[in-house]
């Protein structure tokens, strides 16, 4: 058991100062402290304090773009990025990930994808991952990727598939269509989100298949989940039409150069606010572990870096410093992905929900993070590591 004192809850609603009881996983008891439940003696000996002091607290951040296994490799064999261990994670404030494969689905496939997730989970991190990768045919582990997400149980869709990308297997409008239909369908048969989860490239062809597919097709538009749609200005103002339509879209926590042809993960939020489109159908992730490579005219990889959850917070800090109320901000990096995947007690704070928890210092970096109840950072320090991280 853990009671926390004095925390200012954003739920990802505006609280006030509340208590809360956690009971193993969950959120057992929010609110005033002095309507505090008195405990059972032999609990109250089992129950550990922390008191917050009146820092904001808000749910854990869920990052649904993540190399977990390390992606990269677009510029040779050096520029594979090596797996991303847990404090990358758990200092960033992310307590619920999606693991994919992107590029490099050569090198690493789906059974290196699903153990490096169970080991996070093995490390106290709610782990995802989707099926799949850039290129079609899918790579899977059953015969077909319904067989995969079916029957294995973390996958949550088909990811991240290229579509307007010369990095893509260019497939057809059919194809994207039948494996949005193979996801679709086993979200329906497991409860799960069943989402096909679309990386678009800089093509001009941007979100034509998804039109397309909205107007030619019986599939949900929820079905149809764009990444990376804030590369481009143009590619963006596509994808606020589709949320209008019922898609939602996803912004990529990318650096943006000054006067290039992109918004930054912030502005691009702040214009699909103010544009009136659904605020429940805009999500932000970090594409950690992701290599951002730049590609010269020909095609070749001209400068690379990698992508890191630590974006989410950051992203968060630029929203707050533009005045946008806090309320406002969290909802696309915690309620909004985790219904769109069907994470029930996830990206809230409230009774039931799981307790997955950060509280921001004054500068917005995580001070205290909380995954299922267990506390892995404390002070802005790693409680707990990874396997193979040293202190
Ligand atoms: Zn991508």
């Amino acid at each position: 058991m853990l009671l926390l004192r004095n925390a200012d809850v954003y739920a990802p609603r505006a609280l006030g100062l509340q208590s809360l009881l956690i009971g193993g996983d969950t959120i057992l008891w929010m609110g005033q402290a002095s309507d505090l439940p008195s405990l059972p003696p032999a609990l109250a000996t089992i129950t550990s304090e922390i008191d917050l002091g009146g820092l904001r607290l808000i749910p854990g951040l869920v990052d649904a773009h993540v190399h977990v296994t390390g992606g990269g490799g677009e510029a040779g064999f050096r520029t594979r990025v090596p797996a991303v261990p847990l404090t990358r994670f758990t200092l960033a404030g992310v307590t619920t990930v999606v693991g994919l494969l992107g590029t490099d689905d050569v090198t690493r496939g789906p059974r290196d994808l699903l153990a490096t997730i169970y080991g996070l989970r093995e490390e106290g991190l709610n782990a995802y991952g989707y099926a799949g990768g850039y290129h079609v045919p899918l790579a899977t582990l059953t015969d077909s990727v319904r067989g995969d997400l079916v029957l294995l149980e973390p996958l949550l869709g088909i990811g991240e598939l290229a579509i307007s990308d010369h990095r893509s297997s260019q497939p057809s409008f059919e194809e994207v269509l039948r494996l949005a239909a193979d996801a679709h369908v086993a979200g329906l048969m497991t409860g799960k989100a069943g989402i096909l989860h679309l990386h678009l490239g800089d093509g001009p062809r941007g979100l034509d298949f998804v039109r397309r597919a909205l107007q030619e097709s019986e599939i949900p538009a929820r079905v149809f989940n764009p990444t990376h749609v804030n590369r481009r200005k143009a590619l963006f103002a596509e994808a606020v039409a589709l949320a209008r339509d019922g898609c939602c879209i996803d912004l990529t926590a990318f650096p943006v150069a000054d006067g290039e042809d992109a918004y930054s993960a912030a502005e691009g939020l702040q214009r699909y606010l103010a544009s009136g489109a659904p605020p429940d159908r805009i999500t932000i992730s970090s594409d950690a572990g992701g290599c951002l490579p730049c590609f010269d005219a020909d095609g070749r990889v001209s400068s690379m870096d990698v992508g890191s959850s630590g974006a989410l917070l950051e992203t968060l800090r630029t929203l707050l410093q533009a005045g946008m109320p806090l309320a406002t901000a969290l909802p696309p990096f915690t309620a909004n992905p985790a219904r769109l995947l069907r994470l029930p007690g996830k990206g809230r704070i409230e009774t039931g929900a799981s307790a997955d928890l950060v509280a921001l210092d004054a500068t917005g970096a995580a001070q205290t993070v909380i995954i299922g109840g267990q506390i892995h950072v404390r002070a802005g320090q790693a409680l707990r590591r990874g396997t193979f991280e040293s202190p």
